[in-house]
């Protein structure tokens, strides 16, 4: 949840905010009417404010002083306008805020909600800078930091490409084309050779009187450009939209490689990662677990409560997966079966997880809705150490084990060294 801080004195302004505020699950706002209430609020709750929402026109703040108060105090400043300047606009823009919103629509109040979600994120996004000119690097670094990205430097291609190798999570590379040891060009082709468009955003700078550097950052491989001199506002909205395409992307990735059900990962996701880890064992001699579990008697909850409800139940044995599970790759395989895959895990270790698990989801009764009775469910569990000449087999030796635990009589762990 994230608290902002909105001072406005207007109380239809105000009224329509509260009702937009509402509609937003995760954000809450203090409101304010004037610059002096504002202070009051801010400093009973200081430590939640995450973006203060500022009136340009506050009865005691009538030029803007509200502005300046709270970008004193190093928190994002978005401004609330009636109407629109240019001067004022750009001298705002230059003073540190993070964007201007005429006060017209409700497209542009959610615009503002738009933008806080926006800070909130970018603060987990790393953005390299590759410039040789010291003022512009650091120009280019200001305005990332006011929408609070996390920015790291490089003067050459070269460095550059050592930056990115120390942080594989960088999202955003903006590259000067102009620069000693290696260019701009030369590296935006080095990294298109292995990092492709969706993983890693490339925007090319130009200088003045170079626009055809534009169309050749672009056909090197990089997502966008930028003309220099660049204004805030510009630089800003690419910036964003860059960003906002690849995390579509990566949603779209998301939801293919997931189960619709339970929302964890589906049987193709597991295969594909799995395969890379099960190599990866293969080829360090070290141990790799799988373990295959499934519900016993599933067939009689769809029986006796309808297949709604086992679905409900589903979701709830996914729940407790994610939780126990957590830093292993899990997938539903179909149907009320799950496959789990633990590197460098011997059996013993894995199969002191999934009793965990076992024992647990036994232990637990699953509340339904609109039901008074909780219903209570099983699991058993086939766990193999035993690697054999690829992923699928050791599934398919988990599975033989999983059926010997339903003929032991279920809700148990059988592991490779269990008497069968
Ligand atoms: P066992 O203890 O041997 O595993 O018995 P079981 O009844 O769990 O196994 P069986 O394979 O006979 O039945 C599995 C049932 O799971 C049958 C199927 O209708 C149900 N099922 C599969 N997918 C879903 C689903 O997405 N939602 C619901 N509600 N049921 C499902
Ligand atoms: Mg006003
Ligand atoms: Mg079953």
């Amino acid at each position: 949840m994230k608290k902002i801080l909105i001072v406005e004195d207007s109380t239809t302004v105000t009224k329509i905010l509260r009702h937009l505020v509402n509609q937003q699950p995760d954000i809450e706002a203090f409101f304010a009417g004037s610059l002096a209430e504002s202070e009051e609020v801010y400093q009973a709750h200081k430590d939640e404010i995450f973006a203060a929402v500022v009136d340009l026109n506050l009865p005691d703040a009538p030029d803007g002083e509200s502005v300046d108060h709270f970008l004193a105090k190093k928190i994002p400043v978005i401004v609330l306008s009636a109407n629109y300047k240019e001067e004022t606009r750009s001298a705002l823009l230059d003073k540190g805020i993070v964007d201007y919103v005429i006060k017209e629509s409700r497209y542009s109040y959610n615009y503002v909600f738009k933008l806080v979600r926006r800070l909130d994120k970018n603060q987990h996004i790393k953005v390299l800078v590759v410039e040789d000119s010291r003022p512009t690097r650091a120009f280019i670094r200001l305005l990332l930091q006011r929408h609070l990205y996390q920015v790291l430097e490089a003067t050459n291609g070269l460095e550059a490409l050592d930056v990115l190798k120390d942080n594989t999570d960088i999202k955003m590379l903006i590259t000067d084309y102009h620069m000693p040891e290696m260019d701009g060009f030369a590296l935006v082709k080095a990294l298109r050779q292995n990092v492709d468009k969706s993983d890693l955003i490339i925007i090319g700078l130009s200088g003045e009187g170079e626009s055809s550097l534009s169309a050749k950052f672009i056909k090197n491989g990089a997502n966008d450009f930028l003309q220099k001199p660049f204004f805030h506002e510009e630089f800003h909205c690419r910036i964003m939209h860059n960003i906002e395409n690849l995390e579509l992307l990566e949603s779209i990735q998301d939801a293919a490689n997931r189960d619709y059900l339970t929302n964890l990962h589906n049987r193709r996701y597991f295969y594909s990662k799995g395969e890379a880890q099960y190599q990866l064992a293969v080829k360090n001699g070290s141990p790799i677990a799988v373990a295959i579990f499934d519900i016993d008697k599933f067939k009689k909850i769809n029986d006796n409560y309808g297949h709604k409800i086992g679905d409900q139940v589903l979701r709830f044995l996914a729940d407790e997966i994610r939780h126990n599970l957590l830093h292993f790759l899990v997938a539903r395989m179909g149907g009320e079966q799950f496959c789990a895959i633990f590197p460098n895990l011997k059996n013993e270790q894995a199969m002191t997880l999934m009793d965990r698990l076992r024992s647990i989801v036994s232990d637990t009764s699953i509340p339904i809705d609109h039901e008074d009775q909780d219903i209570d469910i099983t699991i058993s569990v086939g766990v193999t150490n035993y690697v054999h000449d690829s992923l699928e087999q050791q599934i398919n030796y988990a599975s033989e084990l999983l059926s010997h635990a339903k003929e032991a009589g279920r809700n148990i762990v059988v592991g490779d060294d269990d008497e069968l």
